[in-house]
């Protein structure tokens, strides 16, 4: 691959990589945003009460209420049980960071006016002496971003209603518990006190972990009431020690603290870094949900629970989740202890279990899809706090659409819009090789089995902070984050490796859904690992005794059982793959196959655009129509010249010194690249290729070093001294934007005319073999109508010279890439002659922008970061900018030829968003890598959905 080109890829290949988990979002999110929050009709009250069988919300208010603020109203409004509380909307953060991080005047006196509403559902005090009121407060933006903003539970305890809680509970315990817990939260979310260091622990664990050992206790339940009594003590002191101020005892000045940390944690820096991967807008904002807590910590006959409708892994239709008996919500999410399987909650609560699956259906039937949910059951009664449409991997997303379709709850039309295009890829992914992973098992390197949360195969090496993983990667290694837990903080580092492992938590702990969502191989609760952070070790604890591993270390992960196994393990191809690509799997024995095969006809019924694929081979063109290609949209000629036999003619044509020398050169390349298109054409059999003509600057073919440069001489009879020159006249400031594309061909005619030579004559013979041809003959780079007149006639003659010499006719076609501002603006005129029109984005971005694409990365992240460009021009189309360019060339385009074929062949042709806006601008069809294909015709369709 020529060097620049190469280059090129790369930074596509990186754009693609740090986008992959968001893409689908992008375009989602894209349709669902509204105008930024301004003072509509409904925006003038900022809260909504929910409570006592009524609540003023429901599931369509999301940009107003968020998320979770919309599904308590409407769990409230089907009947379900759910805590009362109040919303405080979206609105209301934005008006705050527009305000200069100030709540808006008059808001204090709503909010009490909500909890008094509270106090009177609940019989309860908000501060009350005798009957204290506690609440949460939670967090809820329109797009869910799980654990990445503040929550704050048992708020509204102080050194006096603990007291109360205490005595009213009849569980001191359980009311010390609580208070501990709030003020470890409130410490650390509203006043700070956090670790320091990456590998410090949290201050407040550390005092919990410090109790435990002096009083010999193993868990956090084995702490009596009057160890928790000192441990809020010396929760206190730390916070009054480290940030110099007291612990507030004020239940409403605890609110209005935790209530400003929810908003300003909409700005923290992972809620900032999962925006970014996701695409959302930052001036969304979140609302803030108040509830009276109920309490699953308030002993052996309450408990709390995650779970999902069916599982958020493989997409099999059982009720599937987790518990912990006598624990508060966090301690499930954040994995901290390893809860049980949902299913063991039908012999300790048979009550609330059989009410919990009523719900699980009642959800499902509601809202049409799996659901994540929360519950609490406090003293046996069960009670709802969340639920929302459950994060899966594209596994399970492709199975539950296609099994909810059987089931006549969703149609197909709605299966097709609910998968993620771009999670489709997971079904594309590798897996481990059967005969590797048993000789991996065989020779004991099977070390322990954990959790399966995120099926797949990675290898890679150790890393056991976050910040390593991201630097790693960054310089190209591959990296398995191996951590006790992760949390929110670790999402960049969870992005940045292949898979992660942890040693706590389970199925709905961070590591888990994170891993869902990105798409990542993930194994989790595995508790035979032991982690020394300073020292930069994991110890596990196998069959065969203990083993050490450090940094750097190699370790695979197999996301389907759960293994952790030490050292590389080979990959193999996916069930798809084999079906589709390997012919090597019976379609009847591939159930995944079978699934992604009917989501991929149902799409098919449904999309306007054509899909085509960019490839340069005849073994990639059979590829890309295994993946349902209609024909080839940009197959690039100078790929072709690194294959055997042809890089030293190419390289003897470009140190030619005359049109004689030149002519001879190419004479040894016209018989090679005349193979290489019959193969193609023949591979494609009548579907329409698009065969562009040279386009990268010759010096990316010649030799960088010192031995090629005396290889080159000795082959082609001149000096070293000679080739250096050539080499050194052919120099560029800027080759991307110099000697190359259809200048080329201006300036050695000789070269287009060998190209067009070689197509029209493979065409001509593969058409004499009975094998429909439809060539189309690309020019790139063309700014103006004279170079395309000047390169259209010369294929033309080329056409003439061929059909007369082989006494036979094909039919062909000459047209043009868009991919300068001048043939955009100028397409009516271009169009004259251009037969076609395919817009090369990759450059179209760079001259649009006057970025190059070689250096963008340095750009670009920057950009990202600070919200200038919302996407990555170069994954995504600027609908704004280059997209207003691409409607121009159709327009113009349109005008002089009607029947003008207009397609897209830049990486974005790949990516959903530009798909949607290819759809939107009526091309009549999108060409991109073969393995994008699937997404291409997913993304197509959901397109035609939307844009009826
Ligand atoms: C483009 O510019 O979008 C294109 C497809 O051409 P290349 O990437 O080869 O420059
Ligand atoms: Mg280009």
């Amino acid at each position: 691959m020529p060097q620049a080109k190469k280059a090129k890829s790369a930074v596509s290949a990186k754009n693609k990589s740090t986008k992959a988990p968001a893409k689908a979002a992008a375009s989602t999110k894209k349709a669902a945003a509204p105008k930024a929050a301004g003072k509509s009709a409904a925006s003038a009250r900022r809260i909504y009460f929910f409570g006592g069988g009524k609540a003023e919300g429901n599931k369509d208010m999301k940009n107003t209420l968020g998320g979770k603020g919309a599904n308590l109203a409407e769990m409230i409004n089907i009947g379900i049980p759910v805590p009362p509380g109040f919303t405080v909307i979206t609105d209301v953060c934005v008006e705050y960071y527009k305000n200069g991080r100030k709540m808006p005047a008059g808001l204090d006196a709503e909010v009490k006016k909500s909890i008094e509403r509270m106090e009177k559902l609940t019989g309860k005090g908000f501060g009350s002496k005798t009957n204290p009121l506690l609440v949460s407060v939670r967090s809820g933006a329109r797009a869910s971003m799980p654990g990445m903003m503040d929550t704050i539970l048992n708020l509204g305890l102080n050194d006096e209603t603990v007291q109360v809680l205490a005595k009213s509970s009849g569980n001191e315990r359980f009311a010390y518990d609580s208070y501990r817990r709030f003020i470890a939260m409130y410490g650390d979310v509203v006043m700070g006190l956090k670790p320091e260091a990456k590998d410090d622990i949290d201050p407040f664990e550390e005092l919990l972990e410090k109790k435990k050992h002096a009083v010999g206790a193993k868990m956090d339940t084995d702490l009596t009431a009057q160890d928790l009594k000192e441990l809020v003590a010396d929760f206190k002191a730390a916070i009054k020690a480290k940030k110099g101020v007291s612990f507030p005892q004020d239940p409403y000045k605890q609110l209005a603290g935790a209530m400003e940390a929810v908003f300003l944690s909409w700005n923290n820096d992972r809620a900032n870094t999962y925006r970014r991967l996701n695409n959302i807008p930052v001036e969304w904002g979140t609302a803030v949900n108040i509830q009276a807590m109920v309490f699953g910590n308030k002993g052996e006959k309450s408990a709390t629970g995650v779970c999902f409708t069916r599982d958020p892994a493989s997409g099999e239709n059982f009720f599937y989740g987790e518990f912990l008996v006598n624990a508060q919500g966090e301690d499930v999410v954040a994995g901290t202890r390893t809860p049980n399987k949902i299913i063991e909650l039908k012999a300790i609560f048979p009550k609330a279990y059989k009410q919990l699956e009523a719900i699980r259906q009642k959800l499902e039937k509601h809202y049409r899809d799996m659901q994540d949910i929360e519950f609490t059951i406090e003293d046996e009664e069960l009670y709802m706090l969340q639920c929302r449409s459950g994060k899966r991997t594209g596994l399970a997303s492709v199975r539950i659409a296609v099994e909810m379709v059987a089931e006549k709850l969703i149609t197909k039309e709605e299966a097709i819009s609910r998968v993620d295009a771009e999670a489709l890829n997971q079904l594309l992914r590798p897996v481990f090789k059967p005969s590797s992973l048993a000789e991996a098992k065989k020779s004991g390197r099977n070390l322990a089995k954990g959790l399966p949360a995120g099926p797949g195969a990675a290898t890679g090496q150790i890393v056991f902070f976050a910040e390593d993983a991201v630097a790693a990667a960054a310089k190209g290694k591959t990296v398995v984050l191996c951590r006790q837990e992760t949390s929110p903080e670790d999402i960049d580092g969870m992005h940045a490796s292949e898979g992660f492992f942890t040693a706590f938590g389970g199925m709905t702990s961070h590591a888990a859904l994170v891993a869902r969502q990105m798409g990542k191989v993930a194994i989790v609760g595995c508790d035979a690992v032991v982690f020394d952070y300073k020292a930069r070790t994991m110890t596990v604890t196998t069959g065969s005794g203990k083993k050490v591993f450090k940094e750097g270390d190699w370790v695979s992960l197999d996301g389907f059982s759960g293994d952790l196994i030490e050292g590389r393990v080979e990959t193999t191809p996916s069930e798809v793959i084999r079906v589709v690509i390997e012919k090597n799997l019976d379609p009847k024995n591939a159930p995944v196959y079978q699934q992604y095969n009917k989501l991929m006809t149902w799409a098919d019924s449904v999309r306007k655009l054509k899909v085509r694929a960019n490839a340069d081979q005849p073994d990639q063109a059979e590829q890309a129509v295994a993946f349902g290609a209609q024909g080839i949209g940009l197959c690039r000629t100078e790929h072709m010249f690194f294959g055997e036999g042809k890089i030293g003619p190419m390289r003897e044509m470009i140190v030619a010194e005359n049109e004689t020398e030149r002519r001879a050169a190419l004479a040894k390349l016209l018989p090679l690249q005349r193979e290489d298109f019959a193969g193609i054409f023949k591979a494609m059999g009548g579907l329409p290729v698009t065969i562009r003509t040279l386009d990268p600057p010759l010096h990316e073919f010649l030799p960088h070093d010192e031995a090629g440069v005396k290889e080159l001489a000795k082959s082609t009879g001149k000096t070293v001294a000679q080739i250096n020159a050539r080499i050194a006249d052919l120099h560029e400031s800027n080759p991307m934007l110099g000697h190359r594309g259809c200048r080329l061909g201006i300036s050695y005619p000789e070269i287009t005319e060998m190209q067009a030579r070689a197509i029209l004559e493979a065409a001509v013979d593969v058409s004499a073999k009975g094998i429909k041809v439809e060539p189309e003959i690309m020019i790139p780079l063309v700014g103006t109508k004279k170079e395309l007149d000047a390169q259209a006639s010369l294929v033309h003659q080329v056409a003439a010279e061929v059909f007369k010499a082989k006494g036979k006719k094909v039919k062909y076609m000459v047209g043009t890439m868009i991919e300068v501002p001048r043939a955009a603006l100028t397409a009516e005129s271009i169009a004259g002659t251009a037969e076609f029109f395919s817009f090369g984005t990759n450059d179209l971005t760079q001259t649009t922008f006057g970025l190059s694409r070689d250096d963008a990365g340095k750009v670009l992240t920057a950009y990202r970061e600070q919200d200038i460009y919302p996407v990555d021009p170069f994954v995504s189309v600027d609908r704004d900018g280059v997209g207003a360019l691409m409607k121009l060339a159709v327009e113009g385009g349109r005008a002089a030829r009607p029947d003008i074929k207009l397609g897209i062949c830049g990486e974005q042709g790949g990516d959903p968003s530009s798909i949607e806006f290819c759809h939107m601008i009526g091309l009549q069809y999108v060409s991109c890598s073969s393995f994008r294909l699937p997404i291409a015709r997913l993304a197509a369709a959901q397109a035609a959905l939307r844009h009826k």
